[in-house]
């Protein structure tokens, strides 16, 4: 196992952080032997180096998740239920060691990298008590000429392709139904932040998961590498988190082999708020839904519509909350917002920003980027930002809320469903039973109703029309990896 580089020694000392692949059980370096550097976003400066895998690895790891898949399948529902257990316990006893390490990889703040910790080892714990609760049905035909026996098979070899925004969480949500449906994985996550995916291999060994189970490709080139994965007959699910234009690249290369498909992909969620909302809950859900993780979530608040009644309240609240945030490195206790993923997406959020402004919006706190060193943006709060204002239709993943004023419902609710995205939406309303009757016409996977917060391993994330297929979570994410199979038969 390599020794992490020296920036990042001191924060994992007790966890350790290989940096090689991890093929078959062994770790080992990149066929071509070439290397991949991971930047800190709060410096800029290099934190480690991994190895970077090219399309031979890719047929290495697949060959081992291929060889070990009949082997895992025969295991016994509680053998993988145990395995899981143990891998939870694993996660939450070296919580604060992966928290420090998502900091210093993504940049996310502190509290942010523990609550991301916390949700991450969650999915190990729920599959494995979904593991040894699955049933398959028994009914009789119709005409009476047979029984109808229905049981689940593990789909076989399954590809993760993961983000860096949740860089735990996103693999874990995937690794944890995988292993408790019987499936072998090949795991590729985001180059910008490989380090925790391969602290969660590691501890996924410890654990016991056998050699050949989980497999980890981490490259600079995974256009090819994730190209190759899907070419190959072998493979059966691919299991994709990541923006809508990569996910349409990876559904075109799918359709070759007609591969199973779990797609999370990009989002615009809408936040609104009632005339007879109450405020200052308005205000707790919506730094929840718009501040997690900087604003660089799938699920982030994107466009605040708020009745006229209560905008000057909530506008007022908003800026406020926005303004006392510490901007700083995500590992300073003390920082509130941490830096964006790297200098790109601080010039995409800043574009944006400044569109709307030239359209006739008005920045009531933030506005402007920083000059570096990091890639840092500040809280931002737009007021009369006009619809036309391209980040009301684009996904910011940025900590800048624009907040659009209205009077009528019906309008409104034109406004929140004229998106290709289905992800999440957030209703805040006093009155629960006219909150559900809207929540039913929101045109997306999920609703937020008096909650920032949806995301619970007990429950189906999912989209919408272009946020994706599939659901991952709860009982839903574990008959992702099955395949139905129905027996006719008569006795
Ligand atoms: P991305 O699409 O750029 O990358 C996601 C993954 O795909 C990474 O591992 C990346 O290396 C890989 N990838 C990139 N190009 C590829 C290609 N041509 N072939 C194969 N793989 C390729 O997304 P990102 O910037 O890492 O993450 C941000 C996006 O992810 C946002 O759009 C966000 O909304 C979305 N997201 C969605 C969810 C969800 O659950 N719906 C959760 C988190 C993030």
């Amino acid at each position: 196992m390599t020794v992490l580089d020296h920036a990042l020694a001191p924060l994992v000392d007790t966890l350790a952080v290989p940096t090689d692949l991890l093929v078959g059980g062994s770790w080992r370096p990149a066929t071509g032997a070439r290397r991949l550097e991971v930047a800190d976003p709060a410096t800029g400066t290099v934190l480690a180096s991994v190895a970077d895998a090219d399309v031979e690895d890719a047929r290495h790891a697949l060959d081992a998740a291929a060889a070990a898949a009949p082997g895992w399948a025969a295991t016994s529902p509680r053998e993988r239920s145990e395995v899981l257990l143990r891998l939870f316990e694993a996660v939450r006893e070296h919580s604060e060691e992966l928290a420090l390490l998502i900091c210093r990889e993504n940049g996310k703040a502190l509290g942010d990298a523990r609550g991301e910790v916390a949700y991450a080892a969650e999915f190990f714990r729920w599959y494995a008590e979904e593991a040894v609760r699955l049933r398959g049905h028994l009914g009789h035909a119709p005409s009476g000429a047979n029984r109808i026996l229905v049981g689940y098979q593990p789909v076989g070899v399954s590809v993760l392709v993961t983000p860096w925004n949740f860089p735990a969480a996103m693999a874990t949500r995937k690794l944890a139904p995988a292993l408790a449906a019987g499936c072998t994985v090949v795991l590729k996550p985001a180059a910008e932040t490989p380090l925790t995916a391969l602290a969660v291999a590691a501890l996924a060994e410890e654990a016991g998961v056998p050699p050949g189970v989980v497999n980890v490709l981490t490259t600079s080139q995974p256009g090819p590498v994730v190209g190759a994965l899907l070419a190959d007959r072998r493979t059966r699910m691919l299991s994709f988190t990541g923006s809508t234009e990569v996910g349409r690249v990876l559904l075109r290369a799918a359709a070759d082999n007609v591969l199973k498909c779990g797609m999370e992909l990009g989002g615009n969620a809408p936040f609104v708020v009632l005339d007879d909302a109450d405020v200052t809950d308005a205000l707790d859900g919506a730094m929840v839904a718009k501040m997690r993780n900087g604003g660089q979530a799938c699920t982030a608040a994107n466009r605040f519509y708020v009745h006229t009644d209560v905008h000057d309240e909530f506008v007022a609240g908003l800026a406020t909350r926005m303004g006392a945030l510490r901007v700083g490195p995500g590992a300073d206790p003390s920082t509130g917002c941490g830096p964006l993923i790297n200098a790109a997406a601080v010039a995409k959020v800043d574009g944006l920003v400044q569109d709307a402004l030239r359209r006739g919006a008005r920045a009531l706190v933030g506005g402007s980027a920083p000059d570096g060193p990091g890639s840092f943006y500040p809280p931002t709060v737009l007021v009369d930002v006009p619809h036309d204002a391209a980040l009301l239709r684009e996904e910011v993943f940025g900590p800048v809320a624009p907040v659009v004023r209205f009077d009528d419902v019906e309008d409104v609710l034109t406004h929140v469903n004229d998106t290709e995205h289905g992800l999440v939406g957030y209703l805040y309303t006093g009155d629960l039973a006219r909150g559900l009757r809207l929540a039913e016409r929101f045109e997306s996977g999920m609703v937020g109703l008096n909650r920032g917060l949806v995301s619970d391993p007990a429950a189906p994330f999912g989209g919408t029309k272009q946020s994706g297929l599939g659901r991952e979570g709860g009982t839903e994410g574990l008959l992702e990896f099955l395949e139905t199979q129905y027996v006719a038969t008569s006795w």
